[in-house]
């Protein structure tokens, strides 16, 4: 072939890629980083991926730093704990709502004002130990979700209590972030704050059930777009003789909850729903969070103790269980 010849058919080609991507012009980001006290993952594809995981990644931090976190001084919640009351934003106060409603329909056994019994246990101890049962009591008593009074936007509350967004905050950044999502040219996202996962695009989605018992993944799940959160007794814990105790407490008895389940996934179209739903359902047992889960429209799957999971009806097609060692059925 001669020299021209080749020169002009490269040039063909490259106008013919430029010209495709100038039309397709979707790209793929992908970002991780630790905030909410846990890992996130981020993957956008969509034209101007780039600023679209730029603007997530601001919105985490922000979420984290400035609102949400009970430990940082900047933040809405630490002010709140520390003057026993505040002023919210008509969203945030829109999202205590949420939980004030999942505190109530669970009983109280979902409960987002024990920060100070779960600073109490101290779960990221280094020399983690039980703690003494009359402050276990003491703390229990002074706390509690009905303590909490709004009027005008206003929270207030007695001393004792202490607001923790730890078991909905992932679901609430989740929410925030579909909101930018949808704002921009995004085609297809994940995203993972932890153990809340967004899933975004017109497509279904594989998303695998963590082994309670270490890596790996135990069943799996083909989803279409949504929210999905899992709560389960391995994300953080310590053990003294042989016993775990881990950080989901029951409000009943200010223990680690034991209701026979090692975790609870819960798919839903809201993220703070998914969130706070898996947190409330693991305090439950498999029939009262069965029933919390439908009270929501939600579907749940629960791992339990004895190694079976147990999926909701609306889930039944979708779950496929991957380990030998756990038997799959429907509630
Ligand atoms: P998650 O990982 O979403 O299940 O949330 C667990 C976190 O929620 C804990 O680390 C505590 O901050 C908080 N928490 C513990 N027990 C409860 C409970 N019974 N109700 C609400 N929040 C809780
Ligand atoms: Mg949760």
């Amino acid at each position: 072939m001669k020299k021209s010849v080749v020169i002009i058919l490269i040039a063909v080609i490259l106008a013919g890629c430029a010209a495709f991507f100038a039309f397709n012009g979707n790209t793929e980001t992908t970002s991780e980083l630790f905030a909410m006290d846990t890992y996130v993952k981020i993957k956008v594809t969509g034209k101007a991926s780039d600023e679209t995981v730029k603007a997530i990644t601001d919105e985490i931090n922000y979420l984290d730093s400035d609102v949400l976190s009970r430990k940082e001084k900047s933040s809405v919640i630490y002010s709140l704990n520390s003057n026993h009351g505040g002023k919210l934003s008509d969203e945030l106060l829109s999202y205590l709502n949420t939980l004030i409603d999942v505190s109530k329909k669970s009983g109280g056994r979902f409960d987002f004002t024990l920060g100070a019994l779960s600073d109490l246990w101290n779960f990221k101890s280094e020399n983690p130990k039980i703690p003494d049962d009359e402050e276990i009591k003491a703390l229990l008593s002074a706390t509690g979700y009905e303590k909490i009074n709004i009027k005008d936007g206003a929270v207030s509350f007695p001393d004792g209590v202490c607001i923790d967004f730890g078991a909905a905050g992932k679901g609430i950044a989740l929410d925030e972030i579909k909101k930018i999502i949808d704002s921009s040219k995004t085609k297809e996202a994940i995203i993972a704050v932890g153990g809340s996962v967004l899933l975004y695009g017109d497509r279904s989605f594989s998303v695998g059930i963590s082994s309670p018992e270490g890596s790996g993944n135990i069943a799996e799940l083909k989803l279409p777009a949504g929210c999905v959160s899992t709560s389960g007794n391995y994300e953080r814990y310590f053990e003294i003789d042989g016993v775990r105790y881990h950080h989901i407490l029951d409000p009943k008895t200010g223990y680690p909850a034991d209701s026979g389940v090692k975790s609870v996934t819960i798919v839903s179209d809201s993220g703070i729903l998914s969130d706070a739903l898996s947190t409330a359902c693991f305090v439950l047992d498999v029939e009262e969070g069965k029933r919390l889960a439908e009270e929501y429209g939600c579907e749940a799957v629960f791992v339990t103790d004895d190694n079976k999971v147990i999926v909701t009806e609306g889930l039944k097609d979708s779950i496929t269980v991957i380990d030998d060692g756990y038997t799959l059925s429907t509630l």
